[in-house]
């Protein structure tokens, strides 16, 4: 049967094609052009079974031969209320026919002022009074941003000389010069390490396996490694550091939840030597922690929230910088009333994009109608109990969760990191089930629509499948 499948799937991939010469990578000329991003293009595009996507509604996908997948992802963290809900499908269509585009330099128009309103209102932390917000158009334009709105802060004030970052071990920011300079990952680094900005310090990891493992949420242990920034500061001087930048909770490399208190000890230290403290909500934002920010859930007010994914259902490209009040403020101070002078040198071509703001608008409406973040909430105890139900299994040696974000880690097979973890989610994916895989980390972080039995349906399909890999 699998063999029928491959040759019929085969057969597909060289009719896309006009000429099915194999391309020097050993793939059919069809899949040639594409530089696939984030992904081993020579495998992909070897393999017999490419995972195609073709359609979407609600918890699952559909792939090109029409089979159906539940996603256990959100896409990558970002279609929280599911595929294709038809209320945010109708705003955003409505919406391209009505105003496709508009330049946001210079002029402007009413969605991305009501959306900016309602993003304040709605989604902002309740307590911080951060008020104000630049739009982006995804999750790394939304960290270069709030880094050069903090050097520009800090410049505004006189303290020019504030111009150090510091970021966490096994963070991801992004894939700019800025947010890949503050990111903890190596393998996102090392082929641009001669460019990297300088003046970079990177925090350890929270995450400490021989006290963290098989923690149900956040672990106890840790609040003391936030001092080091103390270190640092007594290091470098308060007078030249402008940001620290982190994921409450670091999703990319395998959630990693904070110890309790630590986020707090960070904040303090920041405040008192006038540090801004950025937080990256590009995943924790809208709703995957059951409010609309992780500073909410963790009551931890940053300076700056940088967001994207969730903001829009995913279903347009676009990204956020939340900001508190006197950064603005101190920038607007800048220049004089009633000149044509720029006070922030910044923005995109598509910051403020009418059909990305009207996505935004009817995802927020949604979020609230179908309660999606309490929803998040209500499911969470059973998304946590499900996975840890993995404990014991092959392979398995640490599980973590928070909110609706859950990580099953592997041990690495010696000399080929990433191969258990690859195996695990091609295998999940035969089965219909989609996973995201980091090194030897499958990570889980379904839509907020998910239901228990859905749930059951992503922990069995990887616990089969854990017991057949080798
Ligand atoms: N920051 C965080 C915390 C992320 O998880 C991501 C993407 O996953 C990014 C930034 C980059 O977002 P994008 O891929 O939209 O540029």
């Amino acid at each position: 049967m699998r063999n029928n499948n491959n040759e019929a799937n085969k057969q597909r991939i060289t009719m896309m094609s006009s000429s099915a010469m194999p391309s020097d990578d050993g793939s059919s000329s069809s899949m040639k052009a594409l530089w696939m991003p984030f992904t081993p293009n020579k495998l992909f595009k070897s393999s017999n079974r490419p995972r195609m996507l073709s359609g979407a509604k609600g918890m699952y996908y559909w792939t090109s031969e029409n089979k159906r997948i539940l996603d256990g992802t959100a896409g990558l963290w970002c279609s929280n209320a599911g595929h294709c809900p038809d209320y945010i499908v109708d705003a955003t269509q409505r919406q391209l026919a009505t105003l496709d585009f508009g330049p946001s330099f210079l002029f402007g128009h009413d969605k991305a002022f009501e959306y900016a309103t309602r993003l304040v209102d709605e989604i902002a932390p309740p307590k911080g009074d951060l008020d104000r917000v630049f739009f982006t158009m995804c999750g790394s334009t939304s960290v270069d941003t709030a880094m050069k709105i903090a050097l520009a802060y800090h410049a505004a004030g006189g303290n020019a000389a504030k111009f150090r970052f510091v970021g966490r071990e096994r963070g991801y920011h992004g894939v700019g010069f800025g947010g890949m300079s503050v990111g903890g990952i190596p393998n996102n680094r090392k082929q641009y390490a001669n460019c990297l900005l300088p003046g970079v310090d990177h925090l350890k990891s929270t995450y400490h396996r021989d006290r963290h493992a098989y923690t149900r949420g956040q672990p106890s242990w840790g609040a003391h490694l936030a001092d080091e920034l103390q270190t640092m500061v007594a290091t470098h001087g308060a007078s030249t550091i402008a940001a620290v930048i982190m994921e409450p909770v670091p999703g990319s490399t395998g959630v990693l939840p904070p110890p309790l208190g630590y986020l707090n000890r960070i904040r303090e230290i920041c405040t008192r030597h006038d540090i801004l403290l950025i937080f990256d909500e590009v995943i924790t934002g809208f709703g995957r922690l059951g409010k609309g920010t992780g500073s909410e859930y963790f009551n931890v007010a940053p300076d700056l929230i940088t967001c994207a994914k969730g903001l829009t259902n995913a279903m347009i490209p676009a990204g956020a910088v939340f900001t508190k009040g006197y950064v603005y403020d101190a920038l607007m101070s800048t220049t004089p009333h009633g000149v044509p002078a720029i006070e922030l040198f910044h923005g995109y071509t598509y910051s403020c994009h009418p059909v990305a703001m009207a996505a935004g608008l009817a995802t927020l409406d949604y979020y609230r109608d179908h309660n999606l973040f309490d929803r998040a909430t209500a499911i969470s105890p059973h998304f946590e109990e499900s996975l840890h139900s993995l404990k014991g299994l092959p392979h398995v040696i640490d599980i973590r969760n928070l909110g609706l974000m859950g990580a099953v880690e592997l041990e690495s097979i010696p000399g080929c990191v990433g191969q258990r973890g690859y195996e695990l989610m091609e295998r999940c994916f035969e089965d219909g089930v989609m996973v995201r895989q980091t090194a030897d980390t499958i990570a889980l972080s379904p839509p907020l629509i998910v239901s228990n039995e859905e749930v059951d349906i992503i922990v069995d399909t990887l616990a089969k499948n854990l017991r057949l890999i080798e």
